[in-house]
């Protein structure tokens, strides 16, 4: 089965998501292609998707491509499926993600798997886990109609170089024309603070933190790891810190290695954001709390205590302050 991976390039490079995506597609497609889509891709790009099985990739440009309007991006995703024959398409269920899917869906009147957790052959198809009940349970998933589009939640699949084959490119020209719905006429990069959508390691502060002074804790144990700054929407609705690092059903979510959650009850719309995160470690002055019933490591104490002893410990082994 031909599987079509949308890829997203960064600064140079491929976004890991896509080479997730890669890697999974690769797992799925058998003896079949795994082409990759890109907008406007660089060659060193494209070429470094070939370690990880990327055998095809269409580079889309025309009119409209300048800006990564999410309408346009759909259309050149939906038009390299027909181009590569594919009867998957695979997209990581990022912000972009979870925009661009569903307007794919449509226009290929193709089924939409979202917010995937593992994939499978299915015959001619896939068939997919997703949570459900805000990550209380798991459900599998098949479409039933001739293209499936997937959308891979971001961390969960590893992705693994290792292939040796080059990736075949080609132009793809598009047309927009009349269909661009909205202009994304400038793109900010955080420079310097990591995305918690993407980081491997996040340290999170919630409502025990009790006011945003105090989330320096919370910063100074984040930098000691190398790891993003999250956030529960108790605080970010008091206007503690901003809705970017808010994890949770109506924030992002997250799947790190490790996710420390501080001063966080764990109610049932944080849990859903980053329940599956590999370990997940709980610092919480109430035994009872929520958050301690899916953590691999408790501390049972004190934030104000608790973070600043951690903070130097760590510091000193990572070198990092
Ligand atoms: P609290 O529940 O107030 O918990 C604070 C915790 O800190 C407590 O467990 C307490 O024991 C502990 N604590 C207090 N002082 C200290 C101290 N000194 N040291 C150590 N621990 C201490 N929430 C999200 O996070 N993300 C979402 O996306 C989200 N979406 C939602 C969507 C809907 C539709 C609804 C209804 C709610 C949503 N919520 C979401 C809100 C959610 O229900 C909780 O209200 C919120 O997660 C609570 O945040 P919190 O854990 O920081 O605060």
């Amino acid at each position: 089965m031909n599987v079509l991976v949308y890829l997203e390039e960064v600064n140079g490079a491929l976004r890991r998501a896509s080479l997730e995506a890669v890697t999974a597609a690769k797992s799925v497609a058998g003896d079949g292609a795994v082409t990759g889509v890109i907008i406007n891709g660089s060659d060193v790009a494209i070429n470094s998707g070939a370690a990880y099985g990327l055998s095809n990739c269409l580079n889309v440009t025309g009119e409209g491509f300048d800006s990564h309007a999410n309408s346009n991006v759909a259309t050149a995703i939906a038009a390299a499926a027909m181009t590569s024959n594919s009867a998957v398409v695979f997209v990581s269920a990022n912000s972009t993600g979870k925009d661009v899917a569903p307007r794919v869906a449509v226009k290929l009147d193709a089924g939409l798997l979202t917010d995937c957790v593992e994939v499978h052959a299915a015959g001619e198809t896939v068939e997919a886990v997703r949570p459900v009940y805000a990550g209380k349970a798991m459900i599998r998933v098949k479409a039933s109609t001739a293209l499936t589009v997937v959308t891979l939640r971001p961390n969960v699949f590893t992705a693994k170089a290792g292939s040796t084959g080059t990736v075949a490119s080609s132009p793809l020209t598009v047309d927009t024309t009349g269909s661009r719905s909205s202009v994304v006429t400038n793109v900010v990069k955080n420079e310097g603070a990591l995305d918690v959508a993407e980081a491997d390691i996040i340290v999170s502060g919630g409502r025990g933190l009790k006011g945003p002074e105090n989330f320096h804790l919370i910063e100074n144990l984040a930098k000691s790891l190398g790891a993003a700054v999250g956030a529960s929407r108790a605080v970010v609705d008091a206007g503690w810190r901003p809705h970017g690092e808010q994890v949770g059903q109506t924030g992002k979510t997250v799947s790190p290695s490790m996710y420390v959650a501080c001063g966080i009850s764990g109610a049932v719309q944080h849990l859903a954001g980053m329940s599956s995160s590999k370990i997940i470690v709980a610092i919480n002055k109430d035994s009872e709390a929520p958050i301690f019933k899916v953590a691999d490591y408790g501390i049972v104490g004190d934030v104000f205590e608790v973070l600043p002893a951690l903070t130097e410990k760590i510091a000193t082994i990572t070198g990092k302050s």
